[in-house]
Parts: structure tokens; sequence; C-alpha cells
């Protein structure tokens, strides 16, 4: 793994903010992807926040995006471009927390800072027996109260390092391997049978369902179609998407609400049918995304003069950032012409 071999602080963050996220193996491609693109803090800051979000679609978690190019914009006001090589003026930027600015200032500048992940909180959760979730606060302080004078007598990227795969690969999640353990004399949880109850973890939240009628309209003269940059703080904050009107309750949108949004696209809902109805869901961390995607021919006239939309040919779609959903809408769309969308039968599914 690159982010192994470096002492680079740049590509150190963008590895580790990709990893909170994602599994190694999925965040691999995103993030040789994304360092191809913006091989150092320069070339960041000098794009736009709307290509950094399109190099994060599929990643989820868009505020990570926005505040990596803040970020990357404050270094150049606040440092001169040099990166910062403190954890007080790491911790300092948008988006870097205690564990983010641990990991540079271990991983880069080698300063003593435990690193605090999900397999090292696992691990030492077990071997101190901490009775509360060992990312939350109370738990959080006891585990970086034993690591922190341990961590001075070391070479702390190493350490660091040791301690993320140890928790990795022997106190694994749900089976950890604790006859190849070299500290069961010292480990609580080994001690007192209680390894397959720590750590504590909270329970699960439920999550809220939001139902997204979404109105792909398609001009086949132009092949071009409409879409809006989301605002407010929502998700998906300033990703593009299609038209939209979300509906409270489950169940197909009333059709005065699609009226009034269909009216402003000049199409008449009793003359025109969609071309062609998608249902799909997407989970995120706290909510379950219902898609309900239509897709209308549309002659090109907007009468809304809110600016709130824009006209875009299909075949530019791909240049802007969609949550993931819609983005495969968007290579599906690409992949058709006109004459395909045409023939396709009305609440045909793809
Ligand atoms: S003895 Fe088992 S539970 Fe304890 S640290 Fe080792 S692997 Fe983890």
């Amino acid at each position: 793994m690159p982010w192994l071999e470096t002492k680079d602080p740049y590509k150190i963050w963008i590895s580790e903010i990709i990893l909170q996220q994602t599994r190694v193996a999925q965040g691999w491609s995103y993030y040789e992807r994304f360092i191809e693109r913006f091989p150092d803090i320069t070339s960041l800051h000098k794009t736009q926040e709307s290509e950094v979000l399109k190099y994060w679609e599929g990643l989820g978690y868009y505020s990570r995006a926005r505040n990596i190019k803040k970020a990357a914009d404050q270094i150049f006001t606040t440092y001169h471009g040099k990166f910062p090589d403190t954890y007080e003026t790491l911790l300092s930027l948008p988006g870097i927390g205690p564990y983010t600015a641990s990991a540079i200032a271990g991983f880069a500048y080698d300063l003593p800072y435990p690193v605090l992940d999900g397999n090292v909180a696992r691990f030492l959760a077990r071997f101190l027996a901490v009775e509360s979730p060992p990312l939350e606060p109370s738990g959080k302080k006891i585990i970086t109260d034993f690591l922190a004078p341990a961590i001075q007598e070391t070479k702390p990227s190493a350490f660091n390092q040791a301690i993320m795969n140890f928790g990795a690969l022997i106190c694994k999640p749900a089976k950890p391997n604790c006859h190849e353990c070299p500290f069961t004399s010292g480990c609580k949880a080994y001690q007192l049978r209680l390894t397959d109850q720590l750590p504590v973890t909270l329970p699960k939240k439920e999550k809220s369902n939001r139902y997204f009628h979404y109105f792909i309209l398609y001009n086949p003269k132009t092949d071009s179609t409409v879409i809006q940059q989301r605002s407010g703080k929502d998700i998906w904050q300033h990703l593009y998407e299609f038209p939209l009107i979300e509906n409270e309750s489950e169940g197909p949108l009333p059709k005065q609400k699609s009226d009034v949004l269909l009216s402003v696209f000049d199409i008449d809902s009793d003359a025109e049918q969609p071309l062609l109805a998608i249902h799909k869901t997407q989970n995120l961390t706290h909510q379950k995304i219902h898609f309900n995607i239509q897709i209308f021919l549309w002659n090109g006239l907007i009468k809304d003069k809110t600016g709130l939309y824009q006209t875009v040919k299909v075949s530019n779609l791909s240049s802007f950032g969609f949550p993931v959903t819609l983005a495969n809408m968007v290579t599906q769309l690409e992949n058709m012409n006109g004459s395909t969308i045409k023939e396709k039968q009305q609440n045909d599914v793809m």
C-alpha cells in the first residue's frame, strides 16, 4: 500500500480520510485515482470543489471531500502551501480530527501521537477490558491515557503501524486469535473470558427512510437534460442531481405534486407518460434512500426563472459529481441514444 511506504504528509492525509469510510480493498482504487489527478497539495488547491467531489463520487461522506478542499486552501492561505508539521496545527485544519492529526503526525513526522483507529480500539478495549464503547469519549480517554506514555518509548510510526496491524490480523473483530497472541497473560478480556463480549458497542440506531422521486427530462433534439446542484445542510451537499421531489411517505407520488414540477418544464403529465420508471434503494449510514426515477421526453423549455436548474448535454453529464445511484443512471443514459430511450416501454425496469 503506497501510504505505508511514504512519509509524504499529503498522501498520508488523503489515504487516511479515504480509509475512514471504506475498506482497503475498495479504497485502493479511489486513492490511486485521486492521487493521480491531485498528486500534491498545490494541485488540490488549484482545482474547483466540484472536481474534488467528482473524484469522490461513490465514496460517500462527501463532507470529507469538501473539507479536504477547504483544508488545502487553508494550507495555502495560512501556511503558504507548506503542509503543517505539528499536531496542533494539523488539528486546526477543516476535517482533521484527533485521529487523522495523530496519523499524519505519527507516520509523516514520527511524532509520538497514538493512532486510535477501529483495530487499535478493539485490541485495547479487550486488553484493558474497557467497559464503554472504545471510540466514545470515555472509552477513548482510557485507551489514549494508556497509549500516550507507551508510544514515547518507541519509534512512533512503527508503534502505530504495529498495533493497527495487530488489531487487524490477530485481535480480529469476530474471533480473535488468542492462541497466537503474545499478550494473553496481560489481557483482561482473555483472563476474564470476555473476549466475545468486548468491545462494548452502542445499540444500532434504526435508519430513517426517505423517498426521492427523480425526474430525468430528456430532449432528443438536443440530446440534453436538466440538473441542479444540491444545497442546504443535507446529504450530498454540493453534488448534482436531476429535478427532485421528496415525498414524506412510501408509495406513488401524489399527482398534484408531480404536476407542479413537470409544469415547470412545460410537460403535460396527462399527455406525456414516463418512458421509464426505475426503482432503487441505497443505504447510507443513518438513512435508507428509496429512489423512484422516471424518464420523460422534454421539449427543452424551462418556465422557472429562479436559475435553479441548468440544461446540460447528456454527453457532458459525467463531468458533474452525482450521488452514486444517480451516477449509475448517468452512465446508463450516456450509453443510450435518443432512439433507444424512445423505444423503451413505460415502466420498463432497468
Ligand atoms: S488475548 Fe485475545 S483478546 Fe486479548 S489481546 Fe490477545 S488476541 Fe486480543
